[in-house]
């Protein structure tokens, strides 16, 4: 079989790296340049990484390495920081040796050059129809060498992108992958510019995963370097996923096989087998022939290895989507709480995870539901926390949107020594989750059995995130908080309005401190056009109003430090609860003791209890 002489464009990344040592192995392919460039870490760490994967395992002749575009055509830069870690391997740089000596060591010298778009140019001019050209990351440096050498470039036998998500949902929003989302402008020149294209999107890489138990024991490994050498390492499951791709790159190689990161992709062989990917043209039609212009998509993969994906994959049926707000939280213990005017000094400062909408999605996942949350961060690190977070406790992210324009919101907390809290909440891109944002999440939205928001995010939103939670036979869970006047319509899609007492008390218009004036309350709100109305009345419990029904649940007694995400805890397990099946009764017990238990814990996220303690708790004597 002919070797194929490759260039690979890369942004190591994990998974890049992990490619790159593949590709650098394989007998099919003679890899005769790599260029990097911004993606997945910016461009200097990815030419490190690069050097630092030739240094390890040496191919000869060793291949020319250039250095590439360090931002996107027309945008800032956003890396994948938070899939890939700050140096881009998943803290592998940081590995030692028993003898106190880096394991992966910085690499002694610099790229042999600097301008990847020519190095792409003179490669195609040399190689012409044998060439394939292999991108993995955004398609900054070919959008460039196109500009200036796009005949040249339109010789090539083929470009294999790694990119796109046709018929799966984006990993960036609901319909962006990372590597397109990073700049869309030079995919936007590729995709136009007449080349042999075949693009590998998630659709395929989704299917194709590496799991720690594919790989062969450390000490069986040949060679310098062994993929799972990292227990944290973001590129193996369980728990990878998200932007950049990091789980989904093209890595086969089921037991017993030589892996090898092209072939899956179909990439080594232009015109030849695809290695159990199967071919599609836009549109249905017959697939261009090889060699000729076009683009060709890669739909579903052949992982032969079997094996489970994440916890919790996208496009599986989840049983509650939150749609609201995430914050990042900073908590200040108060000897009181301050009056109007006044300043009060504190003591300690916690910084966490909060919003409304991160916190009860936190709290429906650790009460035992499968969670999707759709919600709004800005494209900083904060936000890239939070997303990651999340993604940690198991939640779907693909509908958490990034926004460009607004930063990730905050929350300034003040709790004095009786527990109770003061809030003030800068929203920030919360402010930006817009209509057609939950419009584009399509089957995100609408695939689950309880439907939770807040007003934490526009009141528009709100709405549309009800009516379609109705339209799709949700139960629909309203928390109308923080306190604010609501246009009376919103009611009539909403099956449980769950408010505290100041809510309550607002909405009502009238005051709410005793049971039996929750009751009052609830019964004017319950005239809006709700279904039930259930008032949260902190150590008092709950009050649960339906027509001809009221009921008292009275709180567990509990020591309460905090009662921060107190109202969240109990909402997202109210919400677990009945999508579990249990009864509004048995939903309402379960979601007080979740209540209680986070009021004897600080903070917000961190506060809020697993269902093993709910379980627990409901079962003590
Ligand atoms: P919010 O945080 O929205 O103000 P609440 O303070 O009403 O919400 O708390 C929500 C639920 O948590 C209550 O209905 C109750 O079941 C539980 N809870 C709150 N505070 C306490 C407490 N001090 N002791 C026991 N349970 C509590």
């Amino acid at each position: 079989m002919p070797v194929v002489p490759v260039v690979i464009d890369t942004d190591p990344g994990v998974d890049d790296a992990l490619a790159l040592c593949l590709a650098l192995r394989s007998p099919e392919l003679r890899v005769e340049a790599i260029t990097t460039v911004a993606g997945n870490v910016p461009v200097e760490v990815a030419t490190r990484n690069a050097l630092r994967i030739l240094d390890l395992v040496r191919p000869a002749p060793r291949p020319l390495l250039a250095q590439g575009a360090s931002e996107p055509l027309k945008r800032p830069l956003q890396t994948a920081s938070e899939v890939h870690g700050d140096d881009g391997l998943g803290g592998a740089t940081a590995l030692r040796e028993a003898d106190g000596r880096p394991r992966y060591p910085d690499p002694p010298i610099g790229p042999d050059r600097t301008d990847a778009p020519e190095l792409l140019a003179e490669m195609a001019e040399r190689f012409a129809a044998r060439l394939t050209i292999i991108t993995l990351g955004p398609l900054t440096n070919l959008a460039l060498a196109l500009r200036s050498h796009g005949p040249l470039l339109r010789k090539v036998g083929q470009v294999v992108a790694m990119g796109g998500a046709l018929r799966v949902p984006g990993n960036v929003t609901p319909v962006a992958e990372f590597n397109i989302w990073v700049d869309p402008e030079a995919a936007a020149e590729v995709f136009q510019a007449g080349l042999p294209l075949r693009l590998v999107g998630l659709d395929v890489t989704h299917q194709v995963r590496l799991a720690a138990r594919d790989l062969p024991p450390p000490g069986r490994c040949r060679g310098p370097v062994h993929p799972g050498h990292h227990p944290t390492d973001p590129g193996l499951e369980p728990g990878g996923g998200g932007r950049g791709d990091a789980p989904a790159r093209p890595v086969s190689g089921g037991r017993g096989r030589r892996p090898d990161p092209l072939r899956v992709g179909g990439a080594p062989r232009p015109g030849g087998d695809a290695g159990g990917v199967h071919d599609r043209d836009d549109g249905g039609r017959p697939a261009p022939r090889p060699g000729r212009p076009g683009r060709r998509h890669l739909r579903g993969g052949d992982r032969r290895g079997g094996g489970a994906g994440p916890a919790v994959h996208p496009g599986a049926p989840v049983a509650v989507v939150v749609v609201g707000s995430a914050n990042l939280d900073y908590t200040v213990r108060v000897p009181r709480l301050p009056a109007p005017g006044e300043t009060v000094l504190g003591a300690g400062l916690l910084t966490s995870h909060g919003g409304k909408g991160a916190n009860q999605a936190v709290a429906a996942r650790r009460a035992g539901a499968a969670v999707t949350f759709i919600g709004k961060r800005g494209a900083d690190g904060p936000g890239e926390a939070i997303a990651r977070r999340l993604r940690e406790e198991g939640i779907q992210t693909e509908g958490f949107l990034t926004d460009r324009a607004a930063p990730t919101g905050v929350a300034f907390i003040a709790v004095d020594p009786a527990g109770q809290n003061q809030i003030v909440v800068a929203p920030g891109a919360n402010a930006a989750l817009t209509v057609d944002d939950l419009r584009a999440c399509g089957p995100l939205l609408r695939g689950g059995r309880v439907l939770l928001t807040q007003l934490e995010t526009p009141l528009p939103t709100v709405r549309e995130a009800l009516r379609a939670g109705k339209a799709s036979g949700m139960v629909t869970i309203l928390n109308p908080a923080p306190a604010a006047a609501v246009a009376p319509e919103i009611f009539g899609a909403v099956d449980l309005l769950v408010p505290n007492e100041g809510e309550a008390a607002l909405l009502a218009d009238r005051p709410v401190g005793s049971v039996a004036e929750a009751e009052a309350a609830a019964g004017r709100l319950l005239g809006f056009g709700c279904k039930a109305v259930l008032v949260t009345l902190g150590s008092q419990g709950a009050l649960l109003l339906r027509p001809g029904e009221a009921r008292h649940f009275p709180a567990f007694p509990v020591e309460a430090v905090d009662a921060t995400a107190a109202g969240d805890a109990f909402c997202g397990a109210l919400a677990a609860a009945l999508a579990e099946g249990r009864a509004l009764e048995a939903a309402i017990s379960f979601a007080c003791a979740a209540g209680a238990l986070t009021c004897t814990r600080r903070g917000a996220q961190e506060s809020l209890p697993t269902r093993d303690a709910v379980l627990a708790l409901l079962a003590a004597p």
